[in-house]
């Protein structure tokens, strides 16, 4: 901590030595508001205008050829602050030949030394003084001038005038007020006295505002505002306040608490901000810019409670390695995974900015786990389809034993079974268990069973409706139709076109052969999925402590639950379940209002902690002709494109090096190269073709550089519980924390 302050005390000097006339303008004392801080609001404009509820203190430095001055001033109104730059003739040195008021006698003057020299002559009336002036020459050097000016002979009063350096003009309305080459101001309701603005305010306290702001171009800031001429002779507008009231404006705008509103992850945002303006500090006329070059500062107009209160409850908390701040970067969207500095950026490898998993800790993953203590048994080494059908069946209340064994499955299903199966199918699709029954033998043949399915299934003879003969015969072609009674014909068709009758034997249907229990279930189970499905479905919004969260509420789940897993199109049974939100399910509830029955399709976000993020996972498409401009626009050259191949991938994936193949070369791209020549929004991708279009598609993972904390993904770890510290150390590799002041 000493050694921290002493490097922040280190830094305050070495930014008063960075300029010698600084002295007045050097900020002071590091207090409990942190450090002053500059924000450049922008560089290289012509003119500003301020102003303040309260009025303005102005405090301006003049920079002459001996002395330097300051003078401040009180501004009541709006002030326009412009820079100067000298005209092409003032820029050099210059003869003063005349002074005079008489106009016909400047012009004599100045048509003598047009006739006598090839220099250039002005003449310009100073309104001031009431005389007219002329100019004589543009010099180089004062040598060079004064050679001149022996040249001009015994000339009267001449002299050399040197080149006309930039001024930053300040006016009020119409009047001029001051004239130098930088300028402070603050509000004149500002107690704070960071310059050395020994103007005392003019307003008694009871007029003072809460908090004194100062409006640039309109928009509030709190601080001062200094105004520089920069070496363009234009202006560069700083904002200067202490650090703590600077982070009110950054949180906010890089976090924002009205999208974000988790209270740990704008703390861990505020100690990210604090730490990497930290390590800016003490750079030569700025130490920061107000936007993404370094991060986003939005001033007053951005402050938010949530955010303010997320500054306020860190106050002086910065992370640090080996007890310095660190330059704490961060990015919107990692995309899953972050990337070594290094690799995206040039300089040598910071072991606090590591590639590391955006994701929750294991032990914080298992509370989203949803178990069961169902043993499967013999019905383990089934097809999953039958398994899953038994599943329903079981819960939708069908007779069924809870450990079914192998031979159970494989055995001929009774008659008595068949009528208890069917008539609870019978209630479920149609809630009734009317309808004619086709007459039973002991031993159930496929022929039976499907009669006996089209019963409930088709109560009021719809087969002989919608099946004419010539269909019966085309859907049964090929399978033994000629076996089948002409009254059946019908049904047994029906039931195949809907998909509810599948070959018994091998590839072929065994009218008469014997139907086992496996057979039944898997056929009944989906005559009730088609006609009348019981299960209901739902988007999970995530799961905790053993239940699951839909939109419609909580979800118990029942100890003993069959529980499914959707891989290609078919359903696995298994024994755990992650629920991380998004993902598709199918359900039952039971008589007690649990879940027994839960069938799971994979969110396609993942699990990765920036996934809710809109930049998680995008797109772009690119036909090839548009491909080729843009690589053109780029300067390469390779004639038609044939492929783009990645040559190096960093840890986190994103690409280093990308080879461009063309029917006349090759080209690489390196580093920012990559991003810049397709007009990428990340360096995470994969490239498809889709030959179809003649389009490349660019499957891009996350938004932004990728390196230190994901901002995304801090919110959601805030949402899972995690402390800002826990957020830091996961994204900052071997930091601490330490309160600096
Ligand atoms: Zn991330």
């Amino acid at each position: 901590m000493k050694k921290l302050l002493a490097l922040l005390a280190l830094l305050a000097l070495a930014r008063a030595a960075a300029s010698t006339q600084d002295r007045a303008m050097r900020p002071r004392r590091v207090n409990d508001r942190g450090p002053l801080i500059r924000v450049a609001l922008m560089t290289n404009v012509r003119a500003i205008t301020l102003s303040s509820p309260s009025g303005l203190k102005v405090l301006l430095e003049r920079e002459e050829e001996t002395a330097y001055q300051t003078n401040s001033i009180f501004c009541r109104g709006d002030l326009r602050a412009e820079a100067k730059t000298p005209s092409p003739e003032q820029s050099g040195y210059r003869i003063e030949a005349a002074r005079t008021p008489d106009s016909r006698r400047a012009r004599k003057i100045a048509d003598e030394l047009k006739a006598k020299f090839r220099e250039p002559v002005t003449t310009t009336y100073d309104e001031q003084e009431e005389r007219y002036l002329v100019f004589f020459g543009k010099f180089q050097s004062e040598w060079e001038a004064s050679s001149a000016l022996r040249r001009l002979g015994a000339n009267r009063r001449a002299r050399i005038i040197p080149p006309e350096k930039p001024r930053l003009i300040a006016y009020e309305g119409r009047k001029q007020l001051l004239v130098g080459v930088r300028m402070t101001i603050a509000p004149a309701d500002q107690a704070e006295n960071h310059f050395g603005l020994r103007e005392a305010s003019r307003l008694s306290p009871s007029r003072q505002s809460a908090a004194p702001i100062i409006l640039v171009g309109g928009r509030p800031y709190r601080g001062e505002i200094s105004l520089a001429l920069n070496r363009r002779g234009l202006l560069d507008v700083i904002n200067t306040l202490p650090l703590e009231d600077y982070l009110r404006g950054v949180v906010p705008a890089e976090l924002s608490p009205v999208g974000f509103p988790e209270l740990e992850a704008l703390k861990a945002q505020a100690i990210a901000a604090r730490s990497y303006a930290l390590s800016r500090l003490g750079r030569a006329e700025f130490d920061l810019t107000d936007d993404a070059r370094s991060q986003v500062y939005g001033g007053v107009l951005v402050e938010h409670p949530l955010s303010d209160r997320a500054v306020e409850e860190t106050r002086g908390i910065v992370a640090v390695y080996q007890g310095e701040p660190i330059e704490a970067l961060y990015s919107s969207t990692c995309g899953g995974q972050t990337e070594n500095n290094e690799a995206i950026f040039s300089g040598k490898p910071l072991p606090y900015l590591r590639s590391v998993a955006c994701a929750l800790d294991q032990e914080v993953l298992s509370k989203h786990e949803i178990r069961s203590n169902r043993r499967l048994g013999q019905l383990a080494a089934m097809p999953s389809q039958l398994i899953r059908s038994y599943a329903m069946l079981e819960v939708l209340a069908f007779k069924l034993p809870r450990q079914p064994s192998s031979q159970y499955l494989s055995g001929q299903i009774t008659p008595d079974e068949l009528l208890s199966w069917i008539d609870r199918a019978a209630d479920l699709i149609r809630g009734s268990r009317g309808g004619a029954r086709p007459h039973l033998s002991t031993t159930i043949r496929l022929l039976d069973f499907g009669r006996t399915l089209a019963s409930i299934l088709y109560p009021n003879q719809e087969a002989r409706a919608l099946i004419p003969p010539a269909d019966a015969e085309y859907l049964l072609y090929g399978f033994g139709a000629q076996d089948l009674p002409r009254d059946a014909r019908a049904e047994l068709a029906l039931l195949i076109r809907e998909g509810i009758l599948w070959p018994n034997s091998g590839s072929s249907f065994q009218w008469r052969d014997p139907i086992a229990r496996a057979y039944a279930i898997e056929a009944i189970a989906r005559a009730i999925e088609l006609k009348k499905p019981q299960l209901q479905s739902a988007m999970a919004v995530s799961s905790a402590g053993g239940q699951l969260r839909l939109p419609s509420g909580q979800l118990e789940i029942e100890p003993g639950a069959w529980l499914f897993s959707r891989v290609a199109n078919q359903s696995y049974p298994v024994n755990r379940l992650l629920i991380m939100g998004g993902e598709q399910l199918i359900y039952h509830l039971n008589a007690a209002g649990r879940a027994d029955f839960i069938e799971v399709e994979h969110s396609k976000r993942g699990a990765s902690s920036d996934r809710f993020s809109r930049s998680s996972r995008s797109e772009m498409r690119l036909g090839v002709e548009e491909l080729q401009l843009r690589l053109a626009r780029a300067g390469i050259r390779v004639g038609q494109l044939r492929d783009i191949v990645i040559r190096e991938r960093g840890e986190s994936g994103r690409a280093l090096e990308l080879e461009i193949i063309g029917r006349q070369g090759r080209s690489t791209l390196r580093g920012p190269q990559i991003r810049a020549a397709f007009g990428l929004k990340e360096d995470l991708f994969a490239v498809a073709r889709d030959e179809l279009n003649g389009q490349m598609i660019f499957i891009m993972r996350g938004w932004g550089h990728g390196v230190g904390m994901c901002q995304t993904g801090a919110y959601e770890l805030a949402r899972e519980g995690y402390t800002y510290e826990q957020i830091l150390k996961k994204y900052y590799t071997g930091i601490e924390l330490k309160k600096i002041y």
